[in-house]
C-alpha cells in the first residue's frame, strides 16, 4: 500500500515550514476526506507539532501532470512565490505570465501568510510527486479537492497548447497560455 501524505504548517511561530506528514486517511480513487483542526508532526525543522490546512482531501498522483508539464508547472510556482508578496501580485503574475495557471486564481488566499503556504503547498507536493520518480509504489500526495480539480484545469489548458505546437520550448509555452488567457478574458458584449 503507497505511504499517502498530507500537507502540514508547523504552529511555532518562528518557524512556519510547510511539509507533508503520514496522513491518518486513506483516500483511495476519487474519494474525499474532510479534515478540520487535524495537528500532524513532528515538524521536520523544529521538532513542533503542525496544523494540516483545513479542507476537503482528496489523492493526487503522478498522472496529474506529464513529466514536462510538472517542470513548466513548478517553474510557474517558483517564480510567483519569488516574486509575489500579495495576491494582487500574484494574480497579475498569472495574467501576464502563466495564464495556463488561471484556474488556481479563485483559489489563492487574500492573506500574504496563507498565500505563501498555498504556494509551498503546491510545490513541495508537486515535488513529491516528482521525486518519487518511477518509484512503485510511489507516495500518494493529498491536497484540497479544489486544488486538485483546478490543477487538472491546468494540465488540460497546457495539453490544449502543446497540441497546436508541438514540441516547443517552455517560454513560447507560457507565451501561448499568455495568449490563450488573454483571448479567454475579452469580455462577450451583452446580447439586447
Ligand atoms: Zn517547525
Amino acid at each position: 500500500m503507497p505511504t499517502q501524505l498530507i500537507p502540514v504548517i508547523c504552529s511555532n511561530p518562528s518557524c512556519g515550514k510547510v511539509f507533508f506528514s503520514k496522513s491518518i486517511f486513506n483516500i483511495s480513487g476519487g474519494a474525499v476526506i474532510n479534515s478540520f483542526g487535524m495537528r500532524c508532526g513532528p515538524c521536520p525543522e523544529c521538532g513542533s507539532t503542525g496544523l494540516v490546512p483545513d479542507g476537503q482531501y482528496t489523492a493526487t498522483s503522478q498522472t496529474l501532470f506529464r513529466p514536462d508539464q510538472f517542470d513548466v508547472v513548478m517553474n510557474a510556482l517558483r517564480a510567483i512565490a519569488v516574486n509575489s508578496s500579495t495576491h494582487d501580485e500574484a494574480v497579475a503574475a498569472i495574467d501576464s505570465n502563466f495564464g495556463f495557471l488561471a484556474a488556481l486564481k479563485p483559489l489563492l488566499p487574500k492573506d500574504a501568510t496563507q498565500l505563501t503556504q498555498y504556494l509551498q503547498v503546491l510545490m513541495v507536493g508537486l515535488g513529491l510527486i516528482v521525486a518519487s520518480g518511477s518509484r512503485s509504489p510511489a507516495p500518494v500526495i493529498q491536497l484540497d479537492k479544489h486544488t486538485v480539480e483546478a490543477l487538472h484545469s491546468v494540465s488540460a489548458a497546457l495539453e490544449r497548447i502543446q497540441e497546436t505546437k508541438q514540441p516547443q520550448p517552455q517560454q513560447s509555452i507560457q507565451q501561448e497560455a499568455k495568449e490563450e488567457a488573454s483571448e479567454k478574458e475579452e469580455p462577450t458584449p451583452p446580447k439586447k
